[in-house]
């Protein structure tokens, strides 16, 4: 049976890349202030998704940014009709929407819930007044609390997403953080890691001496208060930084029913609310993007559109492609991409579908480097597969690219 890599896309992915200012922590694909290119901005998404030549269906719709919510009502609709152009839901759909508090309004949420969006991913990040403030977010607390309650009018599934290992931030006051985002009962959960990246104000900062990072311990023993808060609270942990409800833990609303795959996401019941659109990335299975920025997997080739905004809407309107890198992976490369990507899963890699994935066989391909794994005591192999451990998650970064 061919490989699901080389199946026709079943996700498909929309970057939209307007904020209302820079984060100084945010390397995002993204622009700051110049909400007067959303108009060019659409016309350039018109015709990228033109490229698909016709409406093709996908399980999963993801809107991500940036901040797609920043669309004022008008073009926030008509991107919403260029998805309903380009995309047939099917049965069972998930389509998410990053959002941010601010500026969240009621006419924006009703666009999206009526367009058939089920799924918020809301930056949240802290309810600590000094930590946002630290992040350059332009939101308060109470911000979140009331754009919760307008979108859970709307909508059952929203996540939120955490940071942590922010400077100045306790231990005691990421727990408070924990507590005070399950307190609001979401379905998901993502927390991450601040990280300093090149280029951004954060990093001059820290060269400058101006920012401190916090060290190491602190930061893992935040990790380790969110797996453990979070499982108390009836989180499934499901990938190194995401958490998920299960299935009629959150309320009575209809679930979708699940459907198994031959080149789709998997949905089993057990899976509750997992992004099913970012498994479909771990899963190392193909999508579609669009939007600066934005990476699509087809055919086993990896590709990503200009990073800039301006040159994508340039290119893609004077008739020319928006790409800036396009990769042909070598099956072996494909097959150890899939089994990193894999390895973020707390399912881990299954043998059987690695090898109905990639062609490979998991262990003639990395046996050494599992047994060393296995050794050290950062991975487990429990027969019909390999997963992290929890030492092995506190140190995936290091032990993911031994697999490469
Ligand atoms: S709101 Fe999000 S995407 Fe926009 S600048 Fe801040 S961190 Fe980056």
């Amino acid at each position: 049976m061919t490989s699901p890599i080389f199946a026709e896309p079943r996700a498909a992915y929309l970057h939209v890349p307007f904020c209302a200012h820079r984060c100084g922590y945010c390397d995002f694909t993204l622009v700051a202030g110049r909400d007067d290119l959303a108009a060019d901005y659409l016309r350039a998404m018109s015709v990228e998704l033109s490229s698909l030549e016709r409406p093709r269906e996908v399980e999963t719709l993801f809107f991500g940014g940036g901040t797609p919510t920043h669309l004022p009502p008008q073009q926030l609709a008509a991107l919403l009709e260029l998805a309903h152009e380009w995309f047939r839901l099917a049965p069972n759909y998930e389509w998410s929407v990053e959002a941010n508090p601010f500026g969240l309004t009621e006419e924006k949420i009703r666009l999206l819930a009526d367009a058939g969006v089920n799924r918020i991913s809301l930056g949240v990040q802290s309810f600590d007044a000094d930590v946002l403030k630290l992040l350059e977010r332009d939101h308060r607390a109470v911000d979140v609390l009331s754009a919760f309650e307008r979108i859970r009018s709307r909508l059952e599934n929203v996540g939120l997403d955490l940071i942590f290992g922010v400077p100045g931030q306790s231990l005691d006051l990421w727990r408070r953080t924990l507590q005070q985002a399950v307190e609001l009962r979401p379905t998901h959960l993502s927390t991450y890691g601040l990280t300093f990246e090149k280029g951004t104000t954060f990093w001059t900062r820290r060269e400058k001496g101006t920012l401190c990072q916090l060290p190491d311990e602190v930061e893992r023993d935040m990790y380790s208060a969110s797996m453990d808060d979070l499982a108390a609270a009836g989180f499934e942990h499901y990938e190194i930084s995401n958490f998920a409800k299960a299935v009629g833990q959150v309320s009575n609303l209809p679930i979708a029913e699940p459907t198994f795959n031959h080149g789709q996401v998997e949905n089993l019941p057990h899976e509750g609310f997992r992004c099913r659109h970012n498994q479909v990335y771990w899963q190392a299975l193909p999508y579609f993007g669009f939007g600066p920025g934005a990476a699509r997997y087809i055919n086993g080739v990896r590709e990503s559109n200009h990073r800039s905004t301006t040159t994508w809407i340039k290119r893609v309107l004077s008739g020319q492609s928006g790409l800036a890198m396009r990769e042909e992976l070598p099956p072996e490369h494909r097959a150890r991409e899939a089994l990193v990507l894999g390895l973020r899963q707390l399912d881990g890699v299954r043998r059987d579908r690695f090898r109905h994935l990639t062609g490979f066989d998991l262990d003639e391909l990395a046996g050494a480097e599992i047994a060393r794994q296995v050794a050290i005591g950062n991975v487990d192999d429990f027969g019909h597969g390999i997963r992290l451990t929890r030492q092995g998650l506190f140190v995936a970064d290091h032990v993911i690219v031994e697999f490469l």
